[in-house]
This record gives C-alpha cells, structure tokens and sequence, in this order.
C-alpha cells in the first residue's frame, strides 16, 4: 500500500531498474544524457532517487575548463527519497525524503582542526556518485550515498518543505561561511556586487546578520527579484557607478566590506574601490585560476583587506540545514528554470550563459 509520498519497501525494491539516464561530462563542453547502470549500495549506503539537483557555478567550471578527467555525472545540490538502504543502515528507510551533502570532512586532521574544512583530504573524496569518478551524480536519476554521508551528510527533508527548497542546503551554507569570514557587525554597510541567486543569498544572510546592505546588478530584471526578497537598497549599474553611489551613502568613504558575487575578475578592483579605508572585500565567485590586477597600496597604503571563501563548512551545517528547513528564505523562489535529464544539456548551457531572466537552473530527475 502506498502512502503519499512514500512507498512501501517491497513496491521499492520493484521500481529500481537496473539502467538510468544521467548526463555524462566527456571532455571540456561536452556532456551528454546517456543510459548507464543504476549504482550498487554496499553496506552502510543508501541509494537515493534524486528529485532535484541545483545546477552549480563550480559544476559549470569544471564542465569548461576540463579541471577534472572524464567521464564523470556532477551534480551536488541533491534532495530526493531514499529508495533503497543498505544493510546496516537503521537511520533512514526507503521513502525517507533526504537532501544529501557531497562530501564531509574528517574532523581530525590538521586542516581540520584548523577549520580549513575544505582541504581536508577526506573533505575532497566524493562520497555521492552516479558512476565513473564519484563527483556528485546529482544529474543523473539516482545516485549512491557512501557511509560517511550517510553517517554524516544526509539530512531528512521535513514534511511541508519541497525538494526545491531544501535542495538549496549546500548552496546556503556556502554563503553562510563567506558571511562568517567577513565578521559583519551589526550596522556595517555592505555592497553585494551581483544579484544573481548566490548574490541574493549572500545579501539576505547579511542583512540578517544585522549589516547594512547595499545590492548591485547590471540587470534590473534580477534587482526586481531579490527586491522581493526585502533587499530595497539597490543600485542598477547598468546606469549608475556603483562606488559613486555607495560613497554617496556613507558620507564619502565607502562600505565597511564588500562582497563580489560575480565570476571573473573584472570587478575585483571595482569591489575594491567601494569599500572604505579598512575595509574588506570577500572574493565568492573567483574560482577559476590565472592573475588579476590589483592596486598593491589598496592593501597596504589603504588597509583594504582582501578575504576569499570556498565550499561549504561542516560547522554551519546544522545552522544552514535550519535555515532551509524552517523557511527563513524561500529559497525555491530563485529557480527559474526546470530542466528534465532529457535536457540537462541545454539546462548546463543556459546555466553558463545566464539570461537576465535566469536566475537558479535546477535539473529534476522525474520531469519528463
Ligand atoms: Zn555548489
Ligand atoms: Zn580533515
């Protein structure tokens, strides 16, 4: 008997086919929706029927530059239900609805007991996969949850919060810790350059950290949105400076900090230039190796402080997992788009080009 929502193990065990579509990187912008096998569970695994899977700027770097070898199935914004469990699993059963972290670090080693979380050895095995090289294998139709993540990094979704909404777990506490780094005190102004959904996250959690935000976009489509998301200071630079406008509004100086979510490093100086004497500047989206220029007495003459965050923290984790579960955001707001696996390519595509309409793109399993 089914109950909504939810199969009984035997109806279960009968709906796992033995193949599966999941969109396949084979070289540098090249990835392709192919059959390949369902994963096998060993003991202490779940295997999980994904639902949504938010489509990540770092998924879109690796897909272009060929930082990772071939063939792989990324994807790392998981939720879905549990489909089947291995044995010895007693903490979760088949029609668990779960969102999944990709990887958690040891907890031991010297990075971590630094809290350098992200380059813990441990921290860098994947431990969800649809196949090939475990990266993620949230764009595929299911994926297999190693026992760490099962132990570690599996979070059940509550009843009344969607797959969307919780699926939104790794990308906000990826924000969480930016914000961390920063050290915002309550009244600092601060300018979040790019409005896209990252953007309005980072914002939101600033504001909520009691600092002054200020927001910035060149398309007046995504101020509209994260507008609706109670982020009224904003600026359009499409028509305006923004560090003119932000000097206007802190009596000539600049912000207290300044937090550039827009890939590339076209506006680092600019995130630079808007922020006071003293300031900091947190790089969140300058993933992609290679030399940028950067006035020196920026640092050293003006006491600017320049401050970068990386991936998720295992420390934020119950307060990012809190953060969804309990609505604060309503985080599936963001998405825009919903592609099938069928086209996950043109979903990946749009991805790397947004459109001013564009905001979060998430690839759903079960659409057809
Ligand atoms: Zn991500
Ligand atoms: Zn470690």
């Amino acid at each position: 008997m089914a109950i909504a929502g939810q199969f009984t193990i035997e109806e279960t065990k009968h709906a796992i086919p033995t193949t599966m579509r999941a969109a396949v990187y084979r070289g540098i912008d090249d990835v392709r929706v192919e059959t390949v096998p369902v994963p096998q569970i060993g003991a202490g695994e779940l295997l999980v029927r994904v639902h949504t899977c938010g489509i990540c700027g770092t998924d879109l770097k690796k897909i272009a530059s060929g930082s990772h070898s071939a063939p792989r199935i990324f994807g790392h914004e998981t939720s879905g239900v549990v489909a089947a469990v291995g044995q010895g699993v007693n903490q979760f059963k088949p029609g668990d609805r779960v969102v999944v972290f990709h990887h958690i670090p040891c907890g031991t080693c010297f990075y971590c007991r630094h809290k350098t979380f992200a380059q813990c050895e441990t921290y860098k095995k994947v431990g969800c996969t649809a196949g090939f090289e475990p990266s993620g294998g949230g764009f595929a139709e299911y994926v297999r949850v190693m026992d760490w993540i099962v132990d570690h990094g599996t979070v059940r979704i509550p009843d009344g919060v969607s797959f969307e909404q919780a699926c939104f777990v790794e990308p906000v506490n990826t924000c969480m810790k930016g914000i961390e780094t920063l050290q915002l005190v309550p009244g600092e102004s601060v300018l979040v350059i790019g409005q896209g959904p990252i953007g309005i996250i980072l914002a939101s959690l600033a504001k909520r950290s009691g600092a002054r935000v200020i927001t910035s976009d060149l398309y007046p489509e995504r101020l509209t949105i994260s507008n609706t998301f109670g982020l009224q200071n904003k600026i359009d630079a499409s028509r305006v400076d923004s560090v003119k406008v932000v000097r206007e509004q802190t009596e000539g100086r600049g912000a207290d900090a300044s937090i550039l979510a827009v890939g590339g490093s076209g506006l680092i100086r600019a995130a630079m230039d808007a922020v006071r004497p003293g300031g900091r500047v947190l790089l969140f989206a300058q993933t992609v190796r290679g030399e940028a220029t950067i006035d020196p007495a920026a640092i050293c003459v003006d006491e600017k402080t320049l401050l970068g965050s990386y991936s998720a923290s295992v420390d934020l984790q119950a307060d990012s997992v809190r953060f969804v579960m309990n609505r604060e955001m309503e985080l599936e707001r963001l998405i825009s788009h919903r592609f099938s696996l069928a086209s996950s390519v043109e979903a990946l595509r749009l991805a790397a080009n947004p459109q001013r309409d564009s905001m979060k793109i998430v690839i759903q399993a079960g659409r057809s």
